[in-house]
């Protein structure tokens, strides 16, 4: 794995780690193995296209630290990925699932792939034959995979079923994220979104600031994460002034109506092809001056070139790793409060922890209990990492890395080292 380092998502966690085990005395041999993955699994994965002719791409599964218990972590379709991004993504699994509370480790996987390029049945193709090669390496008591940018519940449902197939009997608790006819928890699709507006809420309640209709929202991107989070702050009185996805950003200071975009997007269409509302581009986006910025699309978006731009009071890292870590460093300086994305954006991982868990046990809960039991383990996770916030006097980053890190201290010490 030489070419780590090259990362730059891998890089900052590898920085963050250092900076908070300094601040907090970690044991150097704890910091020292968790910056190593426990195992990385690169496979081939050929399909035939449509046109009948052959493509074979990469695909990856890495498992960065089980102490805590199985590997969980999403899989991503995207063009962007390779081993060291699938990484440093299961690096911070590994914090977010530990930070959170849940009895499971950090994985994650993908493949280099842009999925909006292949039809339903080649998507079918790649992602059963993935699955076939990693199935020796995945399992409900091993690592569990999940739904992460490019794969959504159809793509688990395959994943499900390939699985299965291979064992002979259905196994649930392979997969989450899937969809409630096979096996999926209520309230999974919007988790990670309804996690960003919980979050939103007990930092704007620190600040002395409410939610309701004088606050204005700007959210980078308009997928799984964005439009449950715009739905929720919507539905508490909040404006969202600004939405955007590849082509673009779209602006209305007196608040969008989502779900006429929502509509307009489901129908194929994108934003910057929307009449009746003003265009800005990504970048405008993030220099809005607007109470709380939620960038909710990919890593990386807000760097040292633009931090100084931002306005918002609050930012909410929707995405795993919109900011780096100069950006974070900027922005703080700046007097903006950051919930990081290990917090911000694990709701998500939370409510899969529940589909398993639900799965294991073949009994099924309702949405309420749910959502209560989520907003629960996140408001623990958020008082936690405002402690160490206020406690080390550093910024939320940071905060979330220390207390995710005490968590996995006590743990390997427990364990100890085998043999
Ligand atoms: N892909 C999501 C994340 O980055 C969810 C992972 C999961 O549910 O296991 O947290």
């Amino acid at each position: 794995m030489s070419n780590l380092l090259d990362n730059p998502l891998y890089q900052d966690a590898i920085a963050q780690l250092e900076e908070s085990a300094a601040i907090m005395g970690l044991d150097p041999n704890v910091a020292d193995r968790l910056k190593h993955p426990k195992r990385a699994l690169q496979v081939a994965v050929p399909i035939r296209l449509d046109d009948g002719t052959v493509k074979t791409f990469q695909g990856f599964r890495v498992q960065h630290n089980m102490t805590l218990g199985p590997g969980k972590g999403g899989v991503r379709y995207h063009p962007g990925v390779d081993l060291a991004e699938t990484a440093g993504l299961a690096m911070l699994m590994t914090f977010k699932c530990a930070l959170v509370g849940l009895p499971l480790g950090g994985a994650k996987g993908g493949i280099c792939v842009d999925p909006t390029k292949l039809s339903r049945q080649e998507l079918q193709g790649l992602t059963r034959r993935y699955t076939t090669e990693i199935n020796t390496f995945i399992g409900p008591q091993v690592d569990i995979p999940a739904p992460d940018i490019g794969t959504d519940g159809q793509t688990m449902a395959w994943m499900l079923d390939t699985y299965s197939q291979l064992k002979g009997y259905t196994v649930p608790g392979v997969v989450t994220g899937k969809p409630i006819t096979v096996g999926g928890s209520l309230g999974r699709s919007e988790a990670t979104g309804k996690g960003v507006a919980f979050c939103v809420n007990f930092a704007a309640k620190k600040l002395g600031m409410k939610i309701d209709t004088s606050t204005t929202v700007a959210i980078h991107g308009f997928g799984k994460v964005a439009v449950p989070a715009a739905h929720d702050l919507e539905a508490q009185g909040a404006k969202i002034v600004a939405v955007s996805d590849v082509s673009g950003a779209i602006y209305n200071p007196n608040g969008l109506n989502i779900n006429a975009a929502l509509e307009w997007t489901k129908k194929g269409g994108l934003l910057a092809d929307m009449d009746g509302v003003e265009k800005i581009s990504n970048e405008e986006l993030f220099a809005l001056d607007v109470d709380i910025l939620i960038p909710a699309a990919i890593d990386g978006v807000i760097t040292e070139k633009n931090a100084h731009k931002v306005k918002a009071k609050i930012i909410a890292e929707g995405a795993n790793g919109p900011l780096n870590k100069a950006a974070i460093d900027i922005v703080t300086k700046n007097g903006c409060f950051l919930v990081p994305d290990i917090l911000c954006n694990a709701g998500g991982v939370i409510v899969s922890y529940f589909e398993w868990v639900q799965g294991l046990q073949n009994f099924f809960w309702d949405l309420s209990e749910i959502n209560r039991k989520l907003h629960d383990i996140l408001k623990d996770a958020f008082e936690n990492v405002y402690e160490a916030h206020q406690k080390y006097d550093i910024d939320m980053k940071k905060a979330a890395f220390v207390a995710a890190l005490k968590r996995l201290e006590r743990a390997m010490r427990f364990r100890g080292l085998f043999p």
